[in-house]
């Protein structure tokens, strides 16, 4: 192995991004994620620099901008945005669908390949284009009947969040406090169980971040599958409300799932500032512990790219060679690495999908 190949690899499949809704809101264009050039932590060409192989895209449905929480108030001290209201169901399927849309133009320009097994992640990991696995985050879009969500299935869905920070006719989400713990609300209603009994049934992954503890505690008890948490961090190093207790962890543990290591400046620092001003030795203390928790198999990246304020060491995907580096100065072996950097999350999707 060269030293390039040690610093690009093991290739990052990473829990969650937001590119789609950097696209649906004009902040980019397709063909600036392909050339290179835009203003978003991900094109193709840096996937390529930084060995950033693929991961979780999420459709995300925004709110109403008089009634979106300012992210901008996460800036220290205490803090709590909120939660915001029921999104109207119309609006959120035009986001949803755009974005399934932007999906399929991605994999048209040869940007990704949409990926639905296992098999086909670990088949596209080395290649250019990145692997993609489609997500919902916030299932404000679906019907009770499940129509929507038939729909989406069929268009290669195969992960989904029931809530993002919001109300929903499933579930209440975590708002953003610090400090906080995620105990903020009820958890499932009767139709919340049913989708995840859905989930289950289609082999759709059910992803637990944004959800309140209750909401957690209530999929636990329904779900046969494994619990995930694409992209949330451990609330014993930093109080944010996002964050999971090692009680949660231990439930995460004891289901055989997986928890995305989020990078957001505001889930990792002591004082809950989304800032960009954060060491990798506070990363690689997140990782330490999450590992003492979960174990080796338990613990994977969620690094929020183009959804929130990364450590300015990292930066974009093309900064990913300095996670590594930290990883390697703190100790970790090559097959752990290569673990967290893609190897548990698909692990946990295979066993999740069945395939
Ligand atoms: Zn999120």
């Amino acid at each position: 192995m060269t030293d390039q190949d040690t610093a690009r690899g093991p290739v990052v499949f990473d829990g969650h991004n937001d590119l789609l809704l950097k696209l649906h809101s004009g902040k980019t264009d397709i063909a600036r994620v392909r050339d290179g050039g835009g203003p978003t932590h991900i094109d193709l060409p840096r996937a390529v620099s930084g060995g950033f192989g693929g991961g979780l895209f999420a459709i995300y449905a925004p709110d109403p901008p008089e009634r979106a929480p300012d992210l901008a108030k996460m800036e220290g001290g205490a803090y709590d945005l909120g939660l915001p209201g029921l999104l109207d169901e119309g609006e959120a399927l035009r986001a949803t669908i755009s974005q399934a849309a932007l999906f399929r133009e991605l994999a048209e320009a040869g940007v990704i390949v949409p990926c639905t097994t296992a098999a086909q992640i670990e088949a596209a990991l080395d290649a250019p284009a990145m692997a993609a696995v489609l997500h919902l985050e916030g299932a404000d879009a679906i019907d009770p009947e499940f129509r929507v969500l038939h729909v989406l299935h069929a268009l290669g869905l195969r992960s989904l969040g029931p809530v993002w920070s919001r109300q929903t006719r499933w579930a209440e989400g975590v708002p953003f406090a610090f400090p906080a713990d995620g105990d903020t609300g009820p958890g499932l209603t009767e139709e919340g169980r049913a989708l995840i009994r859905e989930c289950n049934r289609l082999r759709i992954a059910v992803d637990l971040s944004h959800l309140n503890m209750k909401g957690m505690d209530d999929v636990a008890a329904v779900t046969d599958a494994p619990l995930i948490a694409t992209h949330s961090n451990a609330h014993a190093l930093c109080a944010h409300s996002r964050n999971l207790t090692d009680r949660q962890l231990a439930m995460v543990a004891e289901s055989g799932g997986v928890v995305g290591l989020n990078f957001a400046g505001a889930f990792l620092r002591d004082d809950g500032k989304m800032e960009a001003d954060v060491p990798l030795t506070t990363m690689i203390r997140q990782l330490d512990h999450l590992l003492e928790h979960l174990g080796e198999e338990g613990v994977a990246l969620g690094s929020d790219f183009d959804g929130a304020v990364v450590p300015e060491e990292i930066g974009d995907i093309g900064g990913l060679p300095a996670l590594r580096g930290a990883m390697r100065q703190a100790g970790y072996g090559e097959a752990l690495i290569a673990k967290i950097c893609h190897g548990n999350w698909i692990g946990v999707l295979r066993r999740t999908w069945g395939q």
